[in-house]
């Protein structure tokens, strides 16, 4: 891996991101919630829900990059309002998108965490911006991306002075039309011999199906991730934004139970 440096793993010293009380890169992360905000009614009640299963993060779009610039592009400021109250009714931190250069600083404001998508993972100009900011960032990988240019992105954040950065793997783009996406499980071992980051799952865009959600959790939590970034919506029919993989939070409750007992046996087996 040429010019990669600040990423690689040396000394098998590994970097363990805390947002509050939360750690990613030591034990397992569940970070869940709705694909975007669309109202204080459905975020907060995901929130509620999803933290009753278990997760230890609220995810939730206020700004979407949306492949149709007719497609909703996410509420902007008033969704980051809302994230902010459900933050303070649940106690979960918050992580969400920004896309935009200029709106790091200020998005920085209302995020604990700040999400870099997978069509945005080689703008460079916002991976800088994210390496200046005080923020861990959650970094995707792109749909078409070796995971040598996916650490390369990673290296424009932490050489701009962020050392928090978590990795995920939301499945890539291959022939099949079946999945949304094809997860690649193998990402997971691949990126934790290379590099000392957090390594995360996201099964929901790497799927675009409820009903797989659950087998690739599991298969993330055997294969050695530190995490796992699922979409919950109290709602899913009416979800504004990827109903297809919005898993009701009786599902994730369900899913979580599993999770959970398998990451237990891991750590035994360990
Ligand atoms: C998301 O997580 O909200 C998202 C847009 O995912 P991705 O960037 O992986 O497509
Ligand atoms: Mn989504």
């Amino acid at each position: 891996m040429k010019h990669i440096e600040l990423s690689l793993l040396k000394e098998q010293e590994r970097t363990v991101v805390e947002v509050g009380d939360v750690t990613i890169g030591r034990g397992l992360c569940v970070i869940a919630g709705p694909c975007s905000v669309e109202s204080e009614k459905q975020t907060i009640g995901t929130a509620v829900a999803v933290k009753e299963a278990g997760a230890h993060i609220l995810r939730g779009g206020a700004f979407k990059p949306r492949t149709s610039p007719y497609a909703f592009q996410g509420l902007g400021l008033k969704g980051l309002k809302i994230l902010r109250k459900a933050r303070e009714e649940t106690g979960l931190p918050i992580v969400t998108e920004v896309v935009d250069t200029r709106d790091v600083p200020w998005v920085s404001e209302y995020a604990d965490i700040l999400q870099i998508g997978a069509r945005n993972m080689q703008n460079f100009s916002l991976l800088k911006e994210a390496g200046k900011a005080r923020r861990p960032v959650l970094l995707k990988r792109g749909m078409t991306s070796t995971i040598e240019e996916f650490l390369n992105c990673a290296e424009y954040i932490l050489s701009a002075g962020n050392p928090d950065v978590i990795l995920c793997e939301r499945g890539i783009r291959t022939f099949e039309t079946y999945t949304r996406n094809t997860l690649d499980i193998s990402a997971v071992p691949a990126l934790k011999e290379l590099t000392h980051l957090p390594v995360i799952i996201d099964p929901s865009h790497a799927t675009g199906r409820v009903s797989l959600i659950p087998s690739l959790s599991l298969a993330a939590v055997a294969a050695g991730a530190d995490g796992i970034m699922v979409e919950v919506h109290t709602n899913p029919a009416e979800a504004i934004c990827d109903k297809d993989q919005a898993m009701t939070p009786r599902q994730f409750a369900a899913m979580m139970d599993r999770v959970r007992t398998l990451h237990h046996f891991m750590e035994e087996a360990r």
